[in-house]
């Protein structure tokens, strides 16, 4: 990039001012300071991604309603469906718990593929989607297709104890949907999106003067003196709100940690799940469903059922607990190493749903109350409240707060230059 025209832009995770080189818009820039990406080449088109789209659109409801796999319980066939796993928890009267599973693997799924068609058919009817926008990158976390494949594997393992399990054909259109959805995920890049539907906004000149500012709603780094009509200091771009002070950024992530730390609770000590097989019943906890894999052999589903049900939730909880820490008490502690936790936490939250999945899947197949009766327990809707509340207050949780520290450790005395925080 040495004699290249480039333009300012703040890493979304460091808050470094980088330059960026212009006109290379298929190629990947990351930051040099903390390899976050910054612009990302092999990136499809608005019109590709539509296209996608438009296939798991029509994709989705064979895949959520036609049966996924079928048991066999004395001579009568009973098929498993996500549609079928949601009816069956809500009819039996765990409705939230329901209405989780529905709206990760669902309305989510639906939403998403939505947003990229809306906003496809908005720049052909010229209108600025800006929310559009802003909720396609909130809802990217929420899609849990990828999630539910692997449940079906881990549900698969499960059942197979019980009754003999034959995958259905139609679960091609399910894998098919889960993969371009996760294509779709991969190829969507918002960022652009952002720069073709608002041209006005140019990027700050490499020569710019004064302090540059990033919205992390839109990625749009700006100067900071420009404020709204009202004098509110609000991203030009999308209007979000930048006022947000790291004290009140950090207090949410607090009050959802401690939420989810109290749902936990009840989540490890009831029963998960109740099966009754041969009139004796018997309820399950979490760790009581592993021990029980261990004795039947099955290390694989015990070592499944254990990461993501028991390691992963506890380790999430431990993580973001010693990252606020960290921060509060300003410690000297590798900020590579602070980084790796985030980036687990975050790539790990979603994962912990599928316990969910699976006992949706055996529910709607084992609950016939003949030889094997199967329901889930109260545990699910706190398990589930858990996931869920980690998953917002990890990402609340500021990277560029650990790395102001960091700055402000390695350059004791000097005034913050331009790398440090911005709000
Ligand atoms: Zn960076
Ligand atoms: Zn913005």
């Amino acid at each position: 990039m040495k004699q290249e025209e480039g333009y300012l832009q703040r890493c979304l995770e460091c808050d470094s001012l980088v330059e960026v080189a212009k006109n290379r818009k298929n190629q990947t820039a990351c930051c040099p300071n903390c390899e976050e990406v910054l612009q990302s080449g092999g990136k499809w088109s608005l019109r590709r991604c539509a296209i996608i789209a438009l296939s798991i659109v029509i994709l989705l409801p064979f895949a959520l309603y036609l049966p996924l796999m079928n048991i066999d319980l004395l001579g009568v066939d009973i098929y498993a469906s996500v549609w079928g796993g949601v009816w069956k928890m809500a009819t039996n009267g765990y409705h939230y718990t329901a209405f989780m599973i529905l709206f990760c693997s669902i309305i989510m799924p639906f939403a998403f593929a939505s947003l990229v068609l809306l906003i496809r058919v908005q720049r052909w009817i010229g209108y600025r989607p800006r929310y559009s926008l802003i909720l396609l990158s909130r809802s990217k976390q929420w899609v849990m297709l990828d999630v539910y494949l692997v449940a079906l594997v881990v549900a698969a393992y499960k059942i197979r104890e019980y009754a003999t399990l034959e995958f259905d054909y139609y679960i091609i259109a399910f894998i098919l949907t889960a993969l371009l959805t996760t294509l779709l995920f991969i190829k969507i890049n918002p960022r652009q999106w952002w720069e073709d539907f608002y041209p006005e906004y140019y990027p700050l000149e490499k020569d710019h003067q004064g302090r540059a500012t990033l919205c992390a709603e839109c990625e749009y780094t700006f100067d900071e003196n420009i404020v709204d009509e009202k004098g509110r200091h609000r991203c030009p771009r999308c209007e979000s709100n930048l006022e947000v002070s790291d004290k009140v950024k950090l207090q949410r992530v607090w009050a959802t940690l401690i939420a989810g730390v109290i749902m936990m609770i009840p989540a490890n000590i009831l029963p998960i799940s109740a099966t009754e097989l041969a009139g004796k019943t018997s309820a399950d906890s979490l760790m009581g469903g592993v021990l029980l894999f261990l004795s039947l052999g099955s290390y694989t589903v015990a070592a499944i059922v254990f990461i993501a049900s028991i390691a992963v939730p506890f380790s999430k909880v431990a993580v973001i607990f010693y990252l606020l820490l960290a921060i509060h008490f300003r410690w000297k502690h590798s900020i590579h190493w602070q980084m790796k936790l985030l980036h687990y936490v975050h790539f790990v939250g979603r994962w912990s749903m599928l316990d969910l999945f699976v006992l949706a899947l055996m529910m709607s197949l084992l609950e016939r109350g003949q030889i094997i009766s199967f329901s889930v327990g109260d545990a699910a809707f706190y398990f589930g409240m858990a996931v869920f509340l980690t998953m917002i207050s990890s990402s609340n949780l500021d990277a560029r707060m650990l790395w102001q520290i960091h700055r402000e450790h390695q350059q004791p005395r000097e005034k913050p230059s331009d790398t440090s925080g911005s709000i």
